[in-house]
């Protein structure tokens, strides 16, 4: 199956980017060009029929399949990048991480009121970053229109505070 390929091929990288978190590496799963566009396939399976003006990648590795996704869906994409990273005129939100904080922006142009966003990363650990970026659609009078993900770590209970924003949450393996 997809799920046991793409379990297969993540691989677990100990002690990354501080001691005790083991980081679940997807670059493997590019170098796999078969398994990559099945990815794409299986993501766009489940989004096709919805009602989607939009997808939202997260930097960085929410730009991969989501532009990918969002070309199979012929719509357009949009990126949230992290404080200082897009050159034109931004919105900003700010949020808390376990230590310190974090800001990330959208173009200001790049919504139009009532469109709808679907929010594409690669993986859902706490959710903050997902929260961020759904506070960024609204900002920018966008509709949230579900999340997307590859991986969910289901142990960090991130889907929970997702639900006030939609209810339609996808990940391809949990
Ligand atoms: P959250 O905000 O849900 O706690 O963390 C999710 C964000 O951090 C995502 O943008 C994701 O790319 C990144 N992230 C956190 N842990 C991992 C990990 O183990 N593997 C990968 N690929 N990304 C991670």
């Amino acid at each position: 199956t997809l799920e046991k390929r793409i379990i297969e091929s993540i691989r677990d990288v100990p002690d990354f980017p501080k001691p005790g978190i083991v980081f679940k590496d997807i670059t493997p799963l590019l170098k796999d060009v078969e398994l990559s566009a099945d990815i794409t396939t299986a993501l766009a399976e489940y989004w096709i029929s919805k009602e989607i003006d939009v997808i939202i990648g997260i930097e960085s590795r929410g730009f991969i399949w989501g532009n990918a996704l969002a070309q199979k869906m012929k719509i357009p994409f949009v990126p949230i990048r992290k404080k200082g990273k897009l050159p034109a005129e931004t919105h900003a939100f700010k949020y808390d991480l376990e230590y310190g904080s974090a800001e990330v922006e959208i173009h200001k142009d790049a919504l139009r009121e009532g469109q709808r966003a679907l929010i594409h990363d690669d993986l859902l650990a706490t959710g903050g970053t997902a929260i961020a970026a759904a506070e960024l659609v609204k900002i920018s009078r966008g509709v949230v229109a579900g999340f997307s993900f590859l991986v969910e770590l289901g142990f960090l209970k991130g889907l929970d505070p997702l639900r006030k924003y939609s209810n339609d949450i996808h990940s391809l393996i949990t």
